[in-house]
């Protein structure tokens, strides 16, 4: 049977921050993937390494200073896979977030950044307001500007998964994660590899890094594992045929005061993100009519029937894994949650929700929480020093 340290099951962007973490520390890891690398949410998001301004009134500060950290992070370490974009953000007489607000919030991202690389900020003086391409200028009051980085998030996660190969994690891909028997000394995981028949490892420790269907996986681990209470919400993205700039805007939806990004994609302008409770298969995730309405008419609000009428070239569905909750998940926390089965000796550490930005933070944490039940092997790299490359 094959004996590794650590199996992790999903090549998201998590399942593949966690086998590098795990090789660099000098461990034996493979890692299972049912599809493909980030064929589950680690290429369904905005794309965004940010720090989440809009996460500061829901009060997450740390989230948003770990964030605004591993941003600049990776704009050193992959300065080809994320780049910085200038963000506006206009305010109109009828704008809920007041430009006294902003400018308190732009602040307060500035600070967390510890004004390093991205942390400047101001406004657009009016008579260059016509610059913005578009945008509706009537009512307008004041034009706010900050940066954020953007990457692809589809690349970054297999770049990621080639750095951990490169320090000697093997991938399993089709791998299918089955089930897993807790034993003594660690983990017996059940899986299947291409048309293979069942096959077995065993791993002293089994990280369950499967996005939205993390819960899945914990669920058909014996004896049974603590599962929490998660709620998966879908955010819908939509490409217009409808030249890019190379700035992007943030706007608030005119019908619920969401958030709302218009970002540069392969040339076309991409416009998201919807938040809607999702029930069912995450494999079924798919935007909706109702969603695909409610982003072109933000488009319509802020740029015109012209915006709205340009054809839409792709749209494409997510899933955030947010702990279950009753009020509006815009107010749930956005920190990952990382699971362990028990606090000493953990043979299983389940990760879930979190961010496409602070995959590093994260696998970090999730290491030292696991350490205690790995043997000590000579580290072989340090992942803040680790460049990471497009293939
Ligand atoms: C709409 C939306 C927008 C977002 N925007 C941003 C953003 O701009 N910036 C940001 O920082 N974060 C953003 N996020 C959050 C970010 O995208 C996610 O936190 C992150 O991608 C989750 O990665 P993951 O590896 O945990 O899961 P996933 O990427 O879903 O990976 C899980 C993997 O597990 C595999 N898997 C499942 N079951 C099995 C099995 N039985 N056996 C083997 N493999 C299995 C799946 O195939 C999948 O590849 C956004 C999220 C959404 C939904």
């Amino acid at each position: 049977m094959t004996r590794v340290d650590v199996a992790v099951i999903g090549g998201g962007i998590h399942g593949a921050g966690m086998a590098q973490a795990a090789a660099a520390a000098g461990h034996s890891v493979l890692l299972l993937e049912e599809r493909a690398l980030a064929s589950g949410s680690s290429s369904r998001s905005s794309k965004l390494i940010h720090g989440g301004l809009r996460y500061l009134e829901s009060g997450q500060l740390r989230l948003v200073h770990e964030s605004l950290h591993e941003r600049s992070t990776l704009l050193r370490l992959a300065p080809e896979l994320v780049r910085l974009r200038r963000f506006y953000i206009p305010v109109y007489r009828q704008t809920r977030r007041r430009p006294w607000q902003l400018r308190a919030g732009l602040s307060m991202y500035a600070v967390l950044a510890a004004f390093r690389t991205g942390a400047r900020f101001g406004t657009l003086p009016r008579h260059r307001w016509g610059e913005l391409e578009g945008l509706r200028t009537q009512d307008l009051q004041a034009v706010f500007w900050y940066q954020d980085g953007q990457t692809d998030d589809a690349l970054l996660t297999a770049a990621v998964m080639r750095s951990a190969e490169s320090l000697g994690a093997r991938l399993a891909m089709p791998g299918e994660f089955i089930a897993a028997e807790l034993r003594p000394d660690g983990v017996t995981v059940h899986y299947r590899d291409g048309e293979a028949a069942e096959r077995e490892l065993h791993a002293r420790v089994l990280v369950n890094a499967a996005g939205p269907w993390a819960a899945a996986v914990a669920q058909r681990v014996t004896p049974r594992i603590e599962v929490p209470k998660l709620e998966l919400v879908q955010g819908s993205h939509l490409l217009l045929d409808w030249p890019a700039r190379d700035y992007c805007f943030y706007v608030e939806s005119p019908r619920d005061g969401r958030a709302i990004f218009f970002m540069p994609r392969h040339g076309r302008t991409l416009v998201g993100t919807t938040e809607v409770r999702f029930r069912g298969d995450p494999r079924l995730a798919a935007a909706s009519p109702n969603e695909l309405n409610y982003l072109l008419g933000v488009a319509r609000h802020y740029f015109g029937a012209e915006a709205a009428r340009q054809r839409v070239l792709e749209i494409f569905a997510g899933l955030r894994v947010l702990p279950a909750g009753s009020g509006h998940a815009f107010h749930r926390s956005r920190e990952t949650l990382l699971l362990p089965d028990a606090a000493l000796r953990p043979r299983v550490l389940s990760i879930y929700g979190g961010k496409l930005t602070t995959w590093r933070a994260v696998s970090v944490r999730a290491l030292r929480m696991i350490a205690g039940s790995l043997p000590r092997r000579r580290l072989r790299a340090r992942t803040d020093e680790l460049p990471l490359t497009p293939a």
